[in-house]
């Protein structure tokens, strides 16, 4: 801030050489620290390859304040110029101004945020987050971490339904609530995007208990029907139920998705929201201010955005039955990336697969932090000198800890798969305990150089 101070007052007083170029720098600042919505995920466009852009995602993860906390995930998915950035934007106001009644924006502002706008061009499929990941202290007293994804496909045509469905499922095993944002009605082929889980999710609870994915909310846009089902929660839940009801003509596939998508999610609903009014969906100049929305609009808008998002109703993310961080989302993503660059939508069970290895890597990793945390206490770098005896004693000691604490983390991929991962920690925590050794005896040849010589010292005086 000084610095920035000291270069500004140089402008003024015209002392710089090139003044353009300082306000460029300045603004070059400004812009990096603005948040904004950023791309982690994108098909790239001559061949439809999915890429991850890690370092994007670790720049937001793993900031020091964050990386540790468990993580929210809420994503919105779905098609092109459905809305989806509109009512992103009312949850970044929610979660920028908690506090307020008034969350919801005044009149004549217009709505920033993700990016959204009227027309009709194609946009880059792919997933893009919140650069701000928001700290909310649930009412328990713990601390998460809410990350709001945007996720846009096409989901229009047979080309594109691969990509469509690819860029669904690895927002949906990323998240813990995914929103399915439609227009108009749920149709047989919003189902179909389903079909992929039910699968992998029988699979998946063949090894653990606990359901693989949590909270899907299908959010119908532009109900038109409210005499039939009313807006909101309670109408769409029942509209939902009506459409998962198995029936005897449906295609053999279609009935299965019904009879399996609630065995994959713990909690499935719907909810009904009304059109927003013509100057929201056809006027070109409409900026977003609340005065140009129609009322019931706003009124359901006020209902569903703290639905999603209010302390009390925040799901933390969790995958086979154990809560993760941020940390460990970065390393699930990774995985999950690996499964959706080949050319087929993945096999279910290459998707159990991955989901095994990171739930064994990141419980590798969490381990290994439990020991460093525990060594460092006792031999770190402000610890005075230990006698190698106790320090191995202490490792042995840390080192069940940690193994133990690898074995509670629930996993999948079976005993043998964890055994080969668990063989990998005490390999990890061997090197850890030679470099912690080692850095030890560095103290003790200091203590020893330096004692005769304080000695010295103090027998000179
Ligand atoms: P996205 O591509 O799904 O993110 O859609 P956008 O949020 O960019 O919105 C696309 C267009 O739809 C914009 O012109 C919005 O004003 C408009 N829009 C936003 N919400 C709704 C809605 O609920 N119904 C309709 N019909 N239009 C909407
Ligand atoms: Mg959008």
């Amino acid at each position: 801030l000084n610095i920035r101070t000291i270069s500004s007052s140089y402008l003024y007083d015209g002392i710089s050489p090139s003044p353009d170029e300082g306000i460029e720098e300045e603004k070059a600042v400004v812009e990096e620290e603005k948040p904004g919505p950023v791309q982690i995920v994108r098909a790239s466009e001559s061949d439809y390859i999915f890429e991850l852009d890690t370092a994007a995602l670790e720049r937001i993860l793993l900031q020091d304040h964050l990386k540790d906390l468990n993580v929210v995930v809420v994503s919105v998915a779905g098609a092109f110029r459905k809305g989806k950035s509109f009512l992103l934007d009312f949850m970044l106001r929610y979660m920028y101004n908690q506090q307020s009644d008034s969350w919801i924006g005044g009149d004549d502002e217009p709505l920033t945020g993700f990016k959204w706008r009227g027309g009709c061009e194609r946009e880059t499929t792919g997933i893009q987050a919140w650069s701000d990941v928001f700290v909310v202290e649930k009412p328990d007293g713990s601390k998460v971490a809410v990350l709001l994804v945007d996720t846009q496909g096409a989901f229009d045509s047979q080309s594109t339904l691969k990509d469509s469905a690819t860029v669904f499922a690895l927002s949906t095993m990323t998240s813990s609530v995914q929103v399915y944002n439609l227009s108009h009605n749920i149709q047989e082929d919003d189902l179909q995007h389903l079909q992929l889980f039910t699968e992998y999710g029988r699979l998946a609870m063949e090894e653990t208990e606990s359901k693989p994915f949590q909270s899907l909310m299908f959010l119908i846009r532009d109900w038109s029907f409210p005499y039939e089902h009313t807006y909101g929660l309670e109408g769409g839940n029942t509209l939902l139920r009506k459409r998962l009801e198995v029936k005897n003509y449906q295609h053999e596939e279609l009935q299965n998705v019904r009879k399996h998508i609630d065995s994959c999610f713990t909690k499935i609903s719907c909810f009904l929201l009304p059109h927003p009014g013509l100057k929201v969906s056809t006027n070109p100049h409409f900026d977003g201010r609340l005065k140009d929305v129609e009322d019931d609009f706003k009124t359901q808008l006020a209902e569903l955005v703290p639905l999603l998002l209010a302390p009390h109703r925040l799901v933390e993310k969790e995958i086979s039955g154990s809560k993760i961080t941020c940390r460990d989302l970065v390393e699930y993503f990774k995985a999950y990336i690996k499964i959706y660059q080949g050319d087929e939508l993945p096999h279910p069970k290459s998707m159990l697969q991955a989901t095994a290895e990171a739930n064994n890597l990141t419980a590798v990793a969490g381990a290994k932090d439990l020991y460093s945390k525990s060594m460092e206490q006792v031999c770190g770098g402000d610890q005075p000198y230990m006698a190698p005896a106790d320090l191995e004693r202490c490792h042995a000691a840390f080192c069940a800890d940690s193994v133990k604490h690898f074995r509670s983390i629930k996993k999948m991929g079976g005993e043998e798969f964890c055994q080969r991962y668990q063989k990998q920690l005490k390999s990890e925590l061997e090197e850890a305990y030679t470099n912690f050794s080692k850095h030890n005896e560095g103290k003790n040849i200091f203590y020893a150089a330096r004692t005769p010589a304080t000695l010295f010292v103090v027998m000179f005086f």
